[in-house]
């Protein structure tokens, strides 16, 4: 029999959770703060306790999903959680991941942190990923049963690890689609449809940019290369048009200006000679 587990939570990622769970042929117990959420997973074959305290003591793997970190500690607490693994997939910050392996350890559980890289419709699909920390016993039990959601990928002993990798890649994702809303806001302002412009300039534009991302990676990693290909000075004098062009075309250039203040600042500390990777270390200096 393959491993029963609990998932705790059945919002739109939750029920994806359980669902994956149940077409893998897990026994799945499932528990929400408000009954009956979810009704497909019962004719699926889910178990559906009355409790969260009766869901946890149903499987050895329990698997929670809930809002935020706070509805995670109320949900839990005071709850038996001897001899358990729990895998919370809650977004969280590290700290926060950390600050709950602590008191769930306590409880006398093993703790694993998760961060999901998937939207509920790619849950048990290949594209999906979900970022592992803490507990390396507990990832190498039960890593082949979470595989059932989504290519379980560990990133170390620290709990906070996983968090830190989820909100790494997040804050990439929203980095590119603010760049984008702001391309497609200057579109629309000229009356240039979306979708054409999206398909043959955006997205191949942003998949040719993307590939650099491994030569900036490399120069973080072994220094940066003798010469810039396109250096920091011409990049900062250029990035004015942007701003410029924006307030022209009645489009804000919020998204803009932060970035156009980092690379002045760059070419003011002397790394205008530099490439892009350059900025990764004027960002690591504290604000203020
Ligand atoms: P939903 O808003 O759909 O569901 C929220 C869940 O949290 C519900 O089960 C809700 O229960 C429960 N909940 C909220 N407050 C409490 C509380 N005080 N006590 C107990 N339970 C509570 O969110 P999702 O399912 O989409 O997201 C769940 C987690 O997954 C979040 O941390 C989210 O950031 C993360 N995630 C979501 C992704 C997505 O695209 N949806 C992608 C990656 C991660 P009730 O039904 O009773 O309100």
């Amino acid at each position: 029999m393959k491993t029963p587990v609990t998932v705790l939570g059945l919002g739109a990622m939750g029920t994806a959770l359980a669902r994956a769970f149940l077409a893998a042929g897990h026994p799945t117990t499932v528990w929400n703060r408000t009954p009956g959420r979810s009704p497909e997973l019962d004719s699926l074959g889910a178990n559906r306790a009355a409790t969260a305290a009766d869901a946890i003591a149903a499987s050895p793997l329990v698997v929670v999903c809930l809002l935020v970190d706070d509805t995670v500690r109320s949900t839990l607490d005071g709850l038996e959680l001897t001899g358990k693994t729990v895998a919370n997939l809650t977004n969280s910050t590290p700290g926060q991941a950390r600050a709950t392996a602590e008191w769930v350890t306590t409880a006398g559980a093993q703790y694993l942190d998760g961060g999901i890289m998937a939207v509920p419709a790619m849950i048990g699909g290949p594209a999906a990923f979900i970022f592992y920390s803490g507990a390396q016993e507990a990832f190498e039990q039960y890593s082949g049963d979470l595989s059932a959601l989504a290519s379980p990928a560990y990133v170390g002993t620290d709990a906070g690890l996983a968090a830190l990798h989820d909100i790494a890649l997040l804050s990439a994702m929203y980095g590119m689609f603010g760049g984008a809303q702001h391309a497609l806001a200057l579109m629309a302002a000229a009356e240039v449809p979306a979708v054409p412009f999206t398909e043959q300039f955006l997205v191949p534009w942003l998949t040719a940019m993307l590939t650099s991302l491994h030569g900036m990676a490399g120069d973080l990693d072994n220094g940066p290369a003798d010469t810039a290909g396109s250096n920091l000075a011409m990049q900062a004098a250029a990035y004015e048009n942007l701003v410029t062009t924006a307030e022209a075309q009645g489009v804000n250039p919020m998204l803009l200006v932060p970035m156009g203040e980092l690379l002045r600042n760059a070419v003011a500390s002397g790394a205008g000679d530099q490439d892009l990777s350059a900025l990764v270390g004027l960002l690591r200096t504290p604000a203020g």
